[in-house]
């Protein structure tokens, strides 16, 4: 983990939030590489769940939204984390208790245990009963701070969804069943943080709402179990790497029927990166009780008003960009030096193509490769690269996980081939320059 946390810093992909200020308490900053990556997550994601299905459309909700949302959703009253306080060193704890009635807390990102109800850190003061913390993020709404003026950053981009139901059923001519998938971002004020972008308070989910009729759920929630998985084998997670995490009755959600977790084989350990949960009918009845508007579907064949079952496939786009990132950071011996490279998916990868002329300081290889990186720029991100010897060149695009790295030298200015590097096997083919957008379209494309 330390050594992808690194790479992260070293080559833009991720850095520390206000890093000039000392930085702040898990929040992280995606550079000029990690937004090409996540964009990448999101658009693979986006294609594979509203572009290639024909039954599902996409939303972008606002993050702020009516306050009533959140009694409806049960947020106001359940998102709660226990906290406890020492009353002599006024250190805060979050509390679990345990099945055998011991309680530990947590602190410094491990979980301590509690002895005789006094403090694990200073060992002395005693701790205050348990107190309800709501993890929602609160705010106020205009110049005046007053309890009317109280809304709350979206904890999920699910409630979007669900308050949209009926203009989306209204515009969309949709038939049952169908989805409706959003990404955007969610905040938790979690007491328990850290490990990287894995768990952060600050967050972006890609969520989908899938309504079916009632008696259809499991075995919707079945198929949507197959299809996600088969999403991330698609973009390179090795099947190996993935598993489905059953919830027992007693950690299920009060509104969820079923929820299955896939997890990841993380550096840290097995870790969920998607939960699929059958949420029944809870939502869209909590908002029709509490908005007084009917949210149900008229069935036009049997003329019934239909409450439809809802499966949520719901995933953070950060824990994905950094499951991508183990999945593709291998270390290899080449030469008797270690080679870094991240084996990213195509779709995947920050930049397609990296160009680069064998020699800096001749103007006519520069200009000539300049030119090259110019005329593939619009098919593909494409990067070019003169501030380093030839091997230090491809080294970074190894780190970058650019699949594919043209070089220009002294030969091309006389027989107009190319040099193209494959990153994963590092084999070298010469291509003329006229059919180079057709090799790389074979690869890339
Ligand atoms: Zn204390």
């Amino acid at each position: 983990m330390d050594s992808i946390v690194s790479l992260c810093k070293r080559r833009g992909f991720i850095f520390q939030s206000s890093e000039i200020y000392g930085g702040f308490g898990s929040t992280y900053d995606y550079g000029p590489v990690g937004v090409e990556l996540k964009n990448n997550v999101k658009r693979a994601w986006w294609r594979a769940v509203v572009q290639e299905r024909d039954d599902m459309v996409g939303l972008d909700s606002s993050i702020l939204m009516h306050p009533e949302v959140w009694v409806a959703s049960g947020h106001v009253a359940h998102f709660h984390d226990p906290l406890v306080d020492c009353r002599q060193c006024r250190r805060r704890f979050r509390v679990d208790t345990l099945a055998d009635g011991s309680r530990k807390a947590f602190f410094n990102d491990q979980w301590l245990p509690i002895r005789d109800n006094r403090c694990p850190v200073c060992q002395e003061g005693q701790l205050t009963e348990p107190r309800q913390f709501n993890m929602m993020f609160k705010t106020f709404v205009g110049p005046v701070e007053e309890e009317a003026a109280t809304a709350y950053l979206r904890p999920e981009t699910a409630q979007g969804i669900f308050v949209n139901f009926k203009n989306v059923l209204d515009t969309m001519s949709c038939k049952l069943p169908f989805g409706i998938a959003q990404i955007g971002k969610a905040f938790r004020n979690e007491i328990v943080t850290g490990n990287f972008i894995f768990r952060t308070r600050e967050f972006e989910q890609m969520e989908i709402e899938f309504f079916v009729p009632p008696g259809t759920d499991e075995e919707w929630h079945q198929r949507w179990i197959e299809d996600r998985l088969a999403w991330y084998t698609r973009y390179g997670i090795a099947p190996s790497h993935l598993r489905l995490r059953e919830h027992e009755k007693q950690e299920l959600a009060h509104y969820a029927k079923r929820c299955v977790d896939i997890e990841y084989e993380f550096p840290i350990g097995w870790s969920e990166i998607e939960g699929i949960a059958n949420r029944t009918q809870y939502d869209l009845q909590q908002h029709a009780r509490h908005s007084g508007q009917r949210l149900d579907y008229f069935d036009p064949y049997t003329e019934q008003h239909i409450v439809p079952y809802v499966i949520e496939p719901s995933s953070g786009v950060d824990r994905l960009v950094l499951a991508f990132l183990v999945e593709a950071y291998h270390e290899e011996e080449v030469r008797g030096r270690i080679r870094r490279v991240l084996r990213f998916h195509k779709d995947l990868a920050p930049y397609k193509v990296a160009v680069f002329p064998l020699l800096a300081n001749r103007p006519e290889l520069v200009a000539l490769a300049k030119e090259i990186a110019a005329e593939l720029r619009p098919r593909w991100m494409t990067v070019y690269d003169d501030t380093a010897a030839i091997g230090k060149l491809y080294r970074r695009q190894d780190e970058l996980g650019t699949p594919y790295g043209i070089t220009v030298d002294v030969e091309t200015l006389t027989d107009h081939a190319v040099t193209v590097r494959d990153r994963d096997t590092m084999e070298q083919i010469r291509v003329p320059r006229e059919k180079l957008v057709e090799v790389l379209r074979e690869r890339l494309d």
